[in-house]
């Protein structure tokens, strides 16, 4: 058992030529030192810049949305989506347990509750079939609206989440929210790159947010983006993303309460040369899967995960699932003891202190998962270059 793991581990080392393999790191050539230098140059390295309005041009081109609204952090995006969005305080927020952290400290910044459900063992997102019966179950719909029969409040929003860049069924989440009313909201941090049923995800709801932090698929060292098709909700969110100020040749007068969470511009002009390169990014994290599934098919008591049906994934993060027998700890002090840096994924929220008495579903694919899973080495093989 241990054997084959040293096994996977050397050739995990092999295939980057390294010694210490982290589990993703940027990758960087001339061209984001030419646009950072050019930035430096220009001295417009903060909240003003020619950079910024680029990369959010750019972003919207790739990602196909009419608006992109470049900011500091994915968390931040999300905050700023789901308040433009109508989540009101007191709201609940229905989301999986089985995500970062941001997504429901993003909720709870504005006073709303995250309120977690279940994901399906295919996706690793939330199961649009277990969610429209608990729904039925626990919802109560008064003028249009759906109400938690439990604690009386409003259920407002669903923010599925595209896990490690695998898109969640949307066909089924986008059926549930015209059903119940409720706002779509995705969390496409981890899924730039990534397309259900041929287009790109981040599309399907009202608006959604993205990531580039510094271990997603791009990075703008930190960074996040808002998008939308809807003109009046990206202006919206552009406002109060940089302090709801008025514009005015010199006057400060701001018109409500708004935040500083505007992307810098050397930020952007690093961002516009790694959004140039996704397309090479995806190409090469498609060898990456291709290596894996050769490597991982000669092991017993573990399946490395795949896109679901009528997907094609970014592959942002490769995961195993291990078999009911492995001892995952063991897994990860092998990998990580022989230079192959591996982490298990995110303890559920349900299970974190700040969060354990939020409503829930039934968790139990959840529990099962998080026992489970372990994300191994994913930065782009540089092959090609
Ligand atoms: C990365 C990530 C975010 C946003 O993270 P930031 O570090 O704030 O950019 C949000 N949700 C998920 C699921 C993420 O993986």
């Amino acid at each position: 058992m241990n054997q084959q793991w040293m096994q996977l581990a050397n050739d995990i080392k092999a295939l980057y030529g390294k010694d210490f393999v982290p589990l993703h790191e940027p990758t960087f050539d001339e061209k984001e030192i030419e646009y950072v230098t050019d930035c430096i140059k220009t001295g417009w390295v903060s909240s003003v810049g020619e950079y910024v309005t680029r990369f959010e041009q750019e972003l919207a081109k790739f990602v196909g949305v009419k608006r992109a609204v470049a900011v500091v952090n994915g968390t931040a995006a999300l905050h700023i989506a789901l308040k433009v969005a109508g989540v009101e305080a007191n709201d609940e927020v229905i989301m999986p347990s089985l995500t970062f952290i941001a997504t429901a400290n993003a909720v709870s910044y504005l006073g709303a509750i995250p309120h977690f459900v279940d994901v399906s063992y295919d996706t690793l997102g939330v199961d649009p079939t277990k969610l429209e019966q608990y729904l039925k179950s626990v919802g109560a719909v008064r003028n249009n609206q759906l109400f938690n029969k439990n604690t009386g409040r409003r259920i407002r929003a669903v923010v599925p989440m595209h896990t490690f860049g695998h898109p969640v069924d949307l066909d089924g989440i986008v059926e549930i929210c015209d059903k119940f009313n409720l706002i779509l909201v995705e969390d496409a941090a981890e899924s730039l790159g990534s397309y259900y049923k041929g287009k790109h995800t981040g599309t399907f709801g009202k608006i959604s947010a993205i990531s580039f932090n510094g271990n997603k698929i791009i990075t703008t060292g930190g960074g996040g983006a808002i998008v939308t098709d809807d003109d009046l909700l990206a202006d919206y969110a552009k406002h109060l993303t940089t302090t709801a100020k008025i514009p005015h040749r010199w006057a400060y007068e701001h018109d409500e309460i708004g935040y500083n969470y505007r992307m810098p511009n050397i930020n952007a002009a690093l961002g516009c040369a790694q959004i140039e390169k996704m397309p090479h990014f995806i190409k090469q994290k498609k060898v990456l899967t291709e290596k894996y599934i050769q490597l991982v098919s000669r092991m017993k008591g573990v399946r490395l995960i795949v896109e679901p049906e009528n997907t094609t994934s970014n592959y942002w993060l490769q995961t195993l699932i291990l078999g009911d027998n492995s001892d995952k700890d063991k897994v990860l002090e092998i990998l990580n003891e022989h230079g192959v840096m591996s982490r298990p994924i995110w303890t559920p929220m349900h299970l974190l202190k700040m969060y354990q008495h939020c409503p829930k579903s039934d968790l139990s694919n959840t529990e099962h998962l998080e026992q489970r899973i372990i994300n191994i080495p994913s930065t782009p093989l540089k092959e090609v270059y």
